[in-house]
């Protein structure tokens, strides 16, 4: 359970220094408490205190690290509109030790192609699960050996195997990849931790039915392993999204500790449209990992998306690289647009200029994400800014006019921007659906 905030006062100085950056050892056990600080900004706490307060001060969902960067867990809250979520779920393609060596070498170069850009975001899976289907070891070590070969530097692995020598022979191999590594059950425990924490990689904890998990992971612990993923083996959609949100509840809320790992979940479904509605569920509702079948890019991008959707701070609005930005071969008879640095924004214009067919430069303005008219009205599209912009970016470098688009709404500025530039400043159509006409009248052949 967790502890109270005056359990953990019994445990401060009482010094009631301030240094903590709050004025009493009591303030501090309450932001302590509330996982509002962190037991480090007390540099007078004693060793055994600060063993004893260790799980009051933990994140509720411990962060899990493995392979090329990936972060799991460390969630603070159920929903992300409490806070924010912080590590996206993780995706991993299955790879059965059951496919031969070319189909192995094929289906990980389609992993390696599962990239994509999409609104100046760049996302992909995150790598490969190699599963012992054939419960053979030799064959198992082969596979991950293939799988390793085949995989991009900037991917990550999963191990996944009930036998935990099978484990040892293929993780040594690849063992600088530090692979996530599983299965931890109730018979095997004891031999996977010590694979796992020789190699110092993360376990997958694995046990059907929540009661069974704590115990389990308890077991874990006490075997003096904490580099845990729980797996509370998901197969029937509705069964596992409960379990996921029980986990993440109980983690949550009640700071269980037994709970307080990342979680995986397993899609079952064959067909792969039917496969990526339930990842989704599982991604919406609290799967910190997922291991999939599809790898079609067609199935893998819908939920690659929802990903970015979900994980998006929505108090941070996407935006795009404030600079000049070439739409098309450019030519210094090409027009310059100003706009915002706001996605949506931009690349809607960004759009209906590729669609005018005349290759053109956009000039997007830092306005913290935020479209013309909020940035307008917020002093975020002012045209000094626009003016110093232009000069930083060197535009009359670029091109063999003077002559600026700015978007409609923000007509006013159009005097003051030609007295600061000196360039003459067009005012363009009001929405972007206008653009196309308004490029084709103006800058037409
Ligand atoms: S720094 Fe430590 S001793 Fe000082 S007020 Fe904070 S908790 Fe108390």
């Amino acid at each position: 359970m967790a502890l109270t905030g005056l359990d953990i006062y019994k445990q401060l100085p009482k010094k009631n220094c301030g240094e903590c950056g709050v004025p009493t050892c009591l303030a501090f056990a309450m932001a302590l408490a509330a996982g509002k600080a962190a037991l480090s900004s007390c540099p007078y706490v004693s060793d055994a205190a600060k063993e004893m307060l260790d799980s009051a001060s933990a994140p509720p969902i411990k962060k899990i690290a493995f392979g090329a960067g990936v972060e799991l867990g460390d969630e603070t809250v159920m929903f992300r509109h409490e806070k924010t979520f912080y590590h996206p779920t993780t995706v991993m393609i299955r790879v059965s030790d059951n496919l031969s060596a070319e189909e192995i070498a094929a289906r990980v170069a389609e992993v390696n192609d599962l990239e994509f850009d999409r609104v100046g975001l760049h996302y992909g899976v995150e790598g490969i699960a190699v599963t012992n289907d054939s419960g053979d070891a030799a064959k198992f070590a082969a596979a991950v050996s293939v799988a390793s070969g085949a995989l991009a530097e900037n991917k990550s692995m999963v191990l996944l195997t009930e036998d935990a020598a099978a484990l040892k022979g293929a993780l040594e191999p690849v063992a600088g990849r530090k692979p996530l590594v599983g299965s931890a059950t109730a018979a095997n425990f004891e031999g996977m931790v010590e694979v796992a924490k020789a190699a110092g990689v993360p376990l997958i904890v694995k046990a059907a039915g929540l009661d069974a998990l704590a115990e389990l992971a308890d077991k874990v612990v006490a075997a003096g392993y904490k580099e845990l993923v729980l797996d509370p083996v998901t197969t029937e959609t509705s069964k596992a999204l409960a379990d996921l949100t029980q986990l993440r509840r109980l983690a949550i809320k009640k700071k269980f500790r037994s709970f307080g790992y990342p979680v995986l979940a397993y899609t079952s479904k064959e067909n792969p449209l039917e496969e990526i509605v339930q990842a989704n569920v599982y991604l919406a509702k609290y799967a910190s990992m997922l291991v999939i079948n599809a790898v079609k890019k067609e199935h893998v991008l819908p939920l690659l998306t929802f990903r970015v959707n979900l994980y998006t701070d929505p108090q941070k609005p996407i935006q795009v690289e404030p600079k000049l930005h070439a739409v098309g071969d450019v030519t210094p008879d090409s027009p310059v647009y100003v706009t915002t640095n706001f996605s949506l924004t931009y690349y809607t214009v960004q759009g209906e200029i590729e669609a005018s067919k005349i290759p053109s430069y956009i000039l997007a303005v830092d306005t913290d994400g935020t479209s013309v008219l909020t940035a307008y009205a917020a002093g975020k599209f002012e045209p000094e800014k626009v003016a110093d912009l232009m000069e930083k970016f060197e535009v009359a470098s670029k091109v063999n006019h003077k002559k600026v688009v700015i978007p409609g709404y923000v007509a006013v500025i159009s005097g003051k921007l030609k007295e600061k530039s000196g360039w003459d400043v067009v005012v363009g159509p009001r929405e972007a659906s206008g653009i196309m006409s308004f490029a084709k009248a103006n800058f037409g052949s």
